[in-house]
C-alpha cells in the first residue's frame, strides 16, 4: 500500500493529557500523563521528513530528530534511544523541560498551519520506553585512556561532560556541594515539571558507566582547587550562576520577603526526602503571595506556592504579556492552576513596618512606540497587598574566590572567559581548565548547558591526546 504523505492533515497535533486540575495543583508530581505507544507512533508519523530539518538546526544539541521520529513510528525504540544519545546526554530531561515552542517545534514545517510535531514529547517517550525495556549505554568495548579528569558541578553541563569523557575511557570524578547530582535539575526545577526519579535513574546509569560522584563536597571549602589541579590531567568547571538579583529597594530585615532560589531549593530538598532550613515553606499556607518577575523561575515560584496551599498567588511583571520571557506553556499551566497575572507594573517599594512587608508599591508602565521601550508612569501609584513576597529577577555569576591565582580570567560580568579560537568555546585562560554551562553563558537553558558539556568533553579528549 502507498504511504499516506498527507497524514499530518488527517492526524492533528495532540499534546499529552494533563492530570486532573484539582489533584494536580496539590501535588509535586509531573502534570502530563505518559503517551501510549499508539499515540506516540501516530504523532511521530506526522513528521514530513521535509528534507531540510530546521528542527535539527534550531535544537542546540542538533538532535537527529526526523531520524528518531521515524524509528519511533516503526516501534524501533532501542535504536531510537541509541540515536538520541549520540547528540544528547539527557534526552528524557530535555523532552520534559526544553522550551520547545521557542526551539525545535518553533521551526517545524507544520507549525504555522497544522501544528508542529510534538518533538519533545516523543523524545521523552523514546527514552522513558527504552529504560522500561532495560536499555542501558554499552561501554564494554571502550578502552581506558589512562587519564583522570575532575568535573566541578553535577548540573546538566557537568553530567554531559562526564558522559562524553566516560564514553572515551577517561576516569571521571564529579564534585558537587549538594547531596544529590543534577544541579538545578534536582534543586531548582520543580518536581511537577521534572520527576526527581529521572535524575536518580541517571545517577545509577552514570555510576554503572564508571563515573565517580563526590557529593557534599564544595570546591574552595571542603577541597581546594589547587589540589584538583595537582591531581587531575584536566578540569571541567560547571558551577552555574547562583547570585540572585535583588531590587534596589530591598531591605534584608523584612522576614517575609525571599529570593526565589532559597524557596525553590528548600522544596527541591523536600522532594527528594531531605531537609534544608533555608526557607520555612509552611509560611505559604493560606497566605496571599506576590511573585515579582516574569521568567520561568517566577512561573516555578507561583506554581510551587499554589501547591503549598497559598490563599492567592499573583505574578507581577513589569512589561506586557507578549514580552514576558516565561515559556507560553508554563504561563498557561500557571493560569489553569489559579495564578493571577498582572502586567505593566514596575515595583518601586515594599510597604512595611520595618520588620514585615505587607505589600508592594508599583508604578504603571507602557510601551512608547517612538522610543521603542517600556516607560514608567511616575504619576500613578498602585499598591497590592501581600503576606509573602518572592523575588524572581534572575541570577548572575556568584563569587568564585577559589579561582583567583590560577590564571583563569573572568569577563566583566563575572562569567568565565573561554577561548573562541583553539579549543573553541570551552578552554579557559588556563589551558588545563575548561568551563561551560551557565557560568560561561550566564543563566540560560538545560539544553545549552548540555551542549556546552558535550563540546567541552570532546575538547578535553583532544587536549588529553595532545598532552
Ligand atoms: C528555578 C529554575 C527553573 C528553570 N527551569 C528551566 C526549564 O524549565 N528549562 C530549561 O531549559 N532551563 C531551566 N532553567 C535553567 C537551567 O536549569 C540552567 O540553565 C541549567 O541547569 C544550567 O546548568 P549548569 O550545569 O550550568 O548549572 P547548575 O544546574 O546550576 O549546576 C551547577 C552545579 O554546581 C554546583 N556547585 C556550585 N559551586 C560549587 C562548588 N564550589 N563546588 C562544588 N559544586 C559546586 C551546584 O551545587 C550545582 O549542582 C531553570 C533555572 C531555574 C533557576
Ligand atoms: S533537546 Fe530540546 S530543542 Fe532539542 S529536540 Fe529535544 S526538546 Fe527539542
Amino acid at each position: 500500500m502507498d504511504q499516506n504523505i498527507y497524514q499530518f492533515i488527517d492526524v492533528k497535533r495532540i499534546e499529552p493529557t494533563k492530570k486532573n486540575i484539582n489533584k494536580r495543583k496539590k501535588q509535586f508530581v509531573e502534570i502530563y500523563e505518559d503517551v501510549s505507544d499508539k499515540q506516540a507512533k501516530s504523532q511521530a508519523d506526522r513528521c514530513l521528513d521535509c528534507g531540510n530539518p530546521y528542527c535539527q538546526w534550531k535544537c542546540p544539541v542538533h538532535n537527529y530528530i526526523p531520524q528518531w521520529l521515524k524509528l519511533a513510528n516503526e516501534g524501533r525504540i532501542i535504536e531510537a534511544a541509541e540515536l538520541a544519545h549520540q547528540t544528547n546526554s539527557l534526552p528524557e530531561v530535555c523532552g520534559r523541560v526544553c522550551p520547545q515552542d521557542r526551539l525545535c517545534e518553533s521551526v517545524c514545517t507544520l507549525n504555522d498551519d497544522f501544528g508542529a510535531v510534538t518533538i519533545g514529547t516523543i523524545e521523552k517517550y523514546i527514552v522513558d520506553t527504552a529504560f522500561k525495556l532495560g536499555w542501558k549505554p554499552d561501554l564494554s568495548k571502550v578502552n581506558k585512556m589512562g587519564k583522570k579528569v575532575a568535573v566541578v558541578g553535577a548540573g546538566p553541563a557537568g553530567l554531559s561532560c562526564a558522559d562524553i569523557l566516560s564514553r572515551n575511557g577517561v576516569d571521571v570524578h564529579v564534585f558537587d556541594r549538594y547531596p544529590e547530582i543534577g544541579g538545578l535539575l534536582t534543586f531548582g526545577i520543580p518536581a511537577f515539571k521534572l520527576d526527581k526519579n529521572i535524575i536518580k535513574n541517571r545517577r545509577t546509569i552514570f555510576e554503572e558507566m564508571g563515573v565517580n560522584f563526590h557529593l557534599n563536597t564544595e570546591i574552595g571549602k571542603d577541597l581546594q582547587f589547587s589540589q584538583l589541579l595537582d591531581e587531575y590531567d584536566a578540569i571541567f568547571l560547571s558551577v552555574g550562576t547562583y547570585k540572585s538579583l535583588i531590587p534596589q529597594f530591598h531591605d534584608p530585615k523584612l522576614q517575609n520577603v525571599t529570593n526565589a532560589l532559597p524557596f525553590l531549593v528548600t522544596q527541591g530538598y523536600k522532594n527528594i526526602g531531605l531537609e534544608k532550613q533555608d526557607y520555612d515553606l509552611s509560611q505559604i499556607k493560606n497566605k496571599n503571595v506576590i511573585v515579582l518577575g516574569g521568567g520561568d523561575t517566577a512561573m516555578d515560584c507561583v506554581r510551587t506556592s499554589i501547591r503549598l496551599g497559598a490563599n492567592s498567588v499573583k505574578c507581577i511583571y513589569r512589561k506586557d504579556r507578549e514580552t514576558m520571557p516565561g515559556s507560553k506553556q508554563e504561563v498557561q499551566n500557571a493560569i489553569e492552576e489559579g495564578v493571577d497575572f498582572k502586567f505593566n507594573l514596575q515595583p518601586i517599594e515594599f510597604l512595611s513596618d520595618g520588620e514585615t512587608a505587607h505589600g508592594v508599591q508599583f508604578h504603571k508602565t507602557y510601551y512608547d512606540e517612538i522610543k521603542k521601550e517600556f516607560i514608567t508612569k511616575t504619576d500613578e501609584i498602585i499598591e497590592l497587598h501581600a503576606d509573602v513576597i518572592i523575588v524572581a529577577f534572575g541570577f548572575r555569576p556568584h563569587n568564585l574566590e577559589w579561582l583567583i591565582n590560577h590564571n583563569i580570567e573572568l569577563e566583566n560580568n563575572g562569567t568565565i572567559k573561554v577561548s573562541k579560537q583553539h579549543l573553541r568555546e570551552s578552554q579557559t585562560t588556563n589551558s588545563k581548565v575548561f568551563a561551560g554551562g551557565d557560568m560561561v553563558r550566564g543563566s540560560d537553558l538545560v539544553v545549552t548547558a548540555i551542549s556546552d558539556g558535550r563540546l567541552s568533553g570532546k575538547n578535553i579528549i583532544k587536549y588529553l591526546k595532545s598532552n
